[in-house]
């Protein structure tokens, strides 16, 4: 079967040309020109709070740092490096890419506002420690407002450089630790609650879960799921992972292309974004989209016609929340247990937004969107905030 190729979760060398139509990793960037060079015109079309760009001659260091909303706490996103094409590509990023954060945070019940940084240049340079210093610097100058994480082209390594001028960063080697088996717990809880809504019971047991992507995240997954009784079908480029899958939780393994018409109750995304599309619809049997892959939807349009032929999706980014509640661990002092504990909430939250979409007639992610909007609208009233999302 063609399909689109899929990308994982790095910006696109070209992310312009699509951006009107692309849907990031929450539903909600609303439509602007991305190559609109009016700062004011996109923070407004966005609702974010602020933008700061920095420069350092020393290193080349050109970072933006964008705040959509902290109504509800400081604004949490990681630090995106990469050699966007131009200045205006970098704004559009991190401008949509601080909004889903706010979203994120909102509705995983956290109390922490949307921000991103980017960072313009070649991600695989060796001049680390001055880039990653002079964007700790920038960090820095937000005062709190803004902290940050490793995300595409950063390391926790990259972090411990940040580190060095700021204390205003999470994610680092030997705190929270690996996100993955939160995010799993969390992914797993929200596949648990889209049975729930679909049957009735949450029982995993005898239920077939097809996964595309078996690593960090998708192993974890898998574990839960084989540990609950249920049946798996894997797939995975790495057939070193597809083997370990079938030998640990004796996973049938098939082909990348196959595994969106295998016969399964669920199709758990756990690779790549943008698998929900035009193609792969087509294919797929499964009366559960439930995965932890960031962006899932091609566009929005996919979403419409999950919904329209009755398929149960657990929008991404609240089914894959656990990694935000991970590094949250790191600002709350958290232990394990706790993040562990809050992961599992997931499963209320996914049952709420299933019924608001079921009771207001509206396509899961939508209601995912107004539930965050919700949260964060009550913020602001109590704080006495200027209503902005
Ligand atoms: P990973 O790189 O460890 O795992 C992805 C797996 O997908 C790899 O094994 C890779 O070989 C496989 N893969 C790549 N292309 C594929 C294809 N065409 N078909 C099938 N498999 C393919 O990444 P991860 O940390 O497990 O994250 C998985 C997804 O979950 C990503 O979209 C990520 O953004 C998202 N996510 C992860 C976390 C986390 O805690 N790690 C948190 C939130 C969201």
């Amino acid at each position: 079967m063609k399909r689109k190729a899929p990308t994982k979760q790095a910006p696109a060398r070209k992310p312009a040309k699509k951006a009107g139509k692309a849907r990031n990793s929450s539903s909600y960037a609303p439509a602007s020109n991305p190559h609109s060079t009016d700062v004011f015109e996109q923070l407004a079309v966005h609702r974010h709070e602020q933008v700061s760009y920095w420069y350092d001659p020393t290193s080349g260091y050109r970072g933006i740092i964008g705040i959509h909303n902290t109504s509800l706490g400081p604004a949490l996103g990681g630090t995106r490096f990469w050699h966007y094409v131009s200045d205006a590509d970098a704004l559009n990023d991190v401008l949509r890419l601080s909004r889903g954060m706010t979203y994120k945070a909102a509705v995983a019940g956290l109390n922490l506002g949307g921000g991103k940084a980017v960072i313009i240049g070649d991600p695989s340079t060796n001049h680390r420690e001055a880039i990653f210093r002079a964007h700790g610097r920038h960090v820095e100058s937000m005062a709190g407002r803004y902290i940050t994480a490793e995300d595409v082209g950063t390391s926790p390594g990259d972090m411990a450089l940040v580190l060095k001028e700021t204390s205003h960063v999470v994610g680092l080697q030997g705190r929270s630790g690996d996100p993955s088996p939160v995010t799993a717990w969390g992914t797993f809880r929200a596949m648990q609650a889209c049975l729930k809504f679909l049957t009735g019971s949450d029982d995993v047991g005898g239920k077939t879960v097809a996964v595309q992507g078996v690593g960090h995240v998708g192993y974890y997954f898998c574990k839960l799921l084989h540990e609950h009784g249920a049946q798996l079908i894997v797939t995975d480029v790495d057939g070193g992972r597809t083997k370990r899958a079938a030998t640990e939780f004796n996973a049938k393994v098939v082909g990348t292309d196959a595994i969106y018409g295998v016969k399964a109750d669920v199709f758990a995304p756990c690779a790549l974004g943008a698998v929900i599309n035009d193609d792969t619809l087509k294919a797929l049997r499964a009366q559960i989209v439930c995965g932890a892959a960031n962006n899932q939807l091609a566009e929005e349009r996919h979403g419409d016609e999950l919904e329209r032929r009755g398929i149960v999706y657990a929008p991404d980014y609240v089914a894959n929340a656990g990694g935000l509640i991970n590094v949250n661990a790191e600002i709350e002092g958290w232990s394990l247990e706790r993040s562990h504990q809050k992961a599992g909430e997931i499963y209320e939250t996914v049952l709420r937004v299933l019924e608001i979409a079921r009771d207001e007639g509206i396509p899961s992610y939508r209601a995912a969107d107004r539930l965050g909007e919700e949260r964060v609208a009550e913020a602001e009233r109590v704080k006495g905030l200027p209503h902005r999302i």
